[in-house]
């Protein structure tokens, strides 16, 4: 299993590093991408350290379930009702450059497929 003890969103959750937070629960939050790829590119993550998604387990079910609806949650509050689009890189086939699962919530223009 990879480690997610500590990486960059670690310090992000522990409000150690500045970011600008647009969602926060007792399980999750959710910040502005700093490089964003999108008019709306916000990153919604598990405040539990898990590496990616590959690393959740069963006991984790209703944490997914949780991360999804509050994607969901955010995406509306943005105001992305002509649609957006959830990613979640894992690994590096799947370019994921931070070991500590994130949702990538992309919108406010049209979005080409398939992606890179
Ligand atoms: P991924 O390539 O799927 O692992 O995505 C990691 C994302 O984290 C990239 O889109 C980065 O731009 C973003 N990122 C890295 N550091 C920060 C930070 N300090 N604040 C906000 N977003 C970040």
């Amino acid at each position: 299993m990879s480690d997610a003890t500590e990486t960059i969103f670690s310090k992000i959750i522990r409000k150690e590093i500045p970011a600008e937070i647009v969602y926060e629960d007792n399980l999750a939050i959710a910040f502005k991408d700093i490089a964003p790829q999108a008019p709306v590119h916000i990153l919604v993550i598990p405040k539990q350290p898990i590496a990616q998604l590959s690393d959740a387990e069963s006991k984790d079910h209703a944490l997914m379930g949780h991360l999804l609806l509050t994607a969901k949650r955010v995406a509306d509050q943005a105001g992305l009702s002509n649609g957006y689009r959830l990613v979640i890189n894992n690994g590096l086939d799947g370019g994921q450059t931070v070991n500590h699962l994130h949702l990538h919530i992309l919108g406010g223009r049209p979005l080409s497929w398939p992606p890179g």
